[in-house]
């Protein structure tokens, strides 16, 4: 499903820039894809085999980069797609990186701490032939976190005999991390929203579905700058509140209860009550598949921002555009993230580290600055969001594969 719709996506943005046939053909297939067997010793004795995987998809730009997934409903075709997504968002956002994706079939939540370690140690021993520095770059993704790319750099280190941060982002400070990473993601997804927010006027009710890291920080910034949040929602429920919610208090609330649809005062709505609200701004913060062809036309927000990816099926992103509801699409809203760690592996390659704020300066530049060139393109071209940053990707992928290989 997820690369049905990636695929999708290419063959829509095809019809508005012209490829050369390298470009088409070396986007046809991953360039490496690696499965291998991970053996973790459990803590009863008995040895266990995982499934990890590892795909590098296109490095015409610069050494891959993207994730690692921790989860049962991980496959190598999953694991393919996001690598491919990885290297249009990594293009959308101007940084010198292709795309790559990594994943563990395992559910980590059934781990004990010293077997999550055994298992991150076993995926980087099994991936470490095709990761490096100048090669592919992991970084957290579903259920990893930085401790685990903190076990994974030293396994890393471990390997090649020397002290190697830049092997992976998303790290702990103390190894190398980058200020700033932890709400990167938001942060990139508010100041693409504050510049959208210049172009198209729209009004300041906004809605965000999954107030989770992305979502919460993101109300926060949007709450912090003097937008009103009417209506929030966590896997548990949603809440509606007229007059708005208080951050601290909602964050204390989810905190505490561990939901948010608890909020004194406020009205219990369902998840899909939430996506209806008549708010100015909808933030999409928590899965895949949200706004479908079932339920887009009760869809009321003028502009929806993607901080998740693929929260919008394409069919409902054609209904969305004839509406003319405006989207910021995931491979934009949500590049801060990768953003940020591409600063992370420069700061780990200079070996000199930023202040938190030279962290957020930076990427409010390339924030800005891609945003409007992805709005160009809307504009120029008339067509949707996604397609016009895609459109930007793959010219940038295209110039830098016809100067690698064309004659
Ligand atoms: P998270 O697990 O911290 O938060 C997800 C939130 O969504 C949770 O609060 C969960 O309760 C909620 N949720 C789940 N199902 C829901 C439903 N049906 N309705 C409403 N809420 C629901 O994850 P996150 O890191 O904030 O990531 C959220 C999304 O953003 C994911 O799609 C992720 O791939 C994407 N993303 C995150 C980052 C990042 O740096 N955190 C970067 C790029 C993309």
């Amino acid at each position: 499903m997820v690369f049905e719709n990636a695929e999708k996506q290419l063959e829509k943005a095809k019809k508005h820039i012209k490829l050369a046939s390298e470009t088409e053909e070396t986007l046809k297939l991953p360039k490496e894809a690696l499965s291998f067997a991970i053996p973790v010793r459990m803590d009863n004795g008995t040895l266990k085999l995982f499934q990890g995987f590892r795909v590098r998809y296109n490095d015409a730009r610069g050494p891959t980069k993207g994730g690692i997934r921790y989860h049962p409903n991980v496959s190598l075709d999953e694991v393919k797609a996001l690598a491919f997504w990885m290297t249009i968002k990594c293009a959308v956002i101007d940084i010198p990186y292709g795309g790559g994706k990594g994943g563990v079939i395992v559910d980590p939540h059934k781990l004990s701490k010293a077997e999550l370690e055994r298992l991150s140690r076993g995926w980087m021993r099994g991936a470490a032939r095709i990761v490096g520095p100048y090669r592919d770059i992991p970084a957290p993704d579903v259920y990893t976190t930085p401790q685990i790319m903190a076990w994974m750099m030293d396994e890393y280190s471990l390997i090649v005999g020397e002290h190697c941060p830049a092997v992976i982002t998303g790290k702990p400070i103390s190894l190398g991390g980058s200020l700033g990473r932890g709400y990167a993601t938001a942060l990139g997804g508010f100041f693409a929203t504050k510049e959208a927010v210049k172009k198209i006027k729209v009004g300041k009710k906004i809605a965000v579905q999954g107030f989770g890291n992305a979502g919460a920080h993101m109300a926060r910034l949007l709450i912090e700058d003097g937008f009103t949040l009417v209506g929030v929602s966590d896997s548990k429920g949603g809440a509606y509140l007229d007059s708005g919610f208080d951050y601290k208090k909602l964050d204390e609330i989810k905190q505490k209860e561990g939901r948010v649809d608890v909020y004194p005062g406020a009205k219990k709505i369902t998840n899909e009550e939430l996506l209806e609200l008549d708010v100015d701004i909808l933030i999409l913060a928590a899965l895949e598949n949200a706004v479908t062809k079932d339920n887009v036309s009760k869809v009321k927000a003028k502009m929806l921002v993607e901080l998740a990816n693929g929260p919008i099926t394409p069919d409902a992103d054609d209904v969305l555009h004839k509406n003319k509801q405006f989207i910021i699409p995931d491979v934009l809203a949500n590049s801060g993230g990768v953003c940020v760690s591409y600063f992370e592996w420069v700061q780990n390659l200079y070996g000199h580290y930023w202040t938190e704020d030279d962290v957020n300066q930076k990427l409010e530049a390339k924030m800005v600055k891609e945003f409007n060139a992805t709005f160009d393109i809307y504009k120029s071209k008339n067509v949707d969001m996604r397609t016009a940053a895609y459109v930007l990707a793959l010219g940038r992928i295209d110039e830098a594969t016809k100067d690698k290989m064309k004659l």
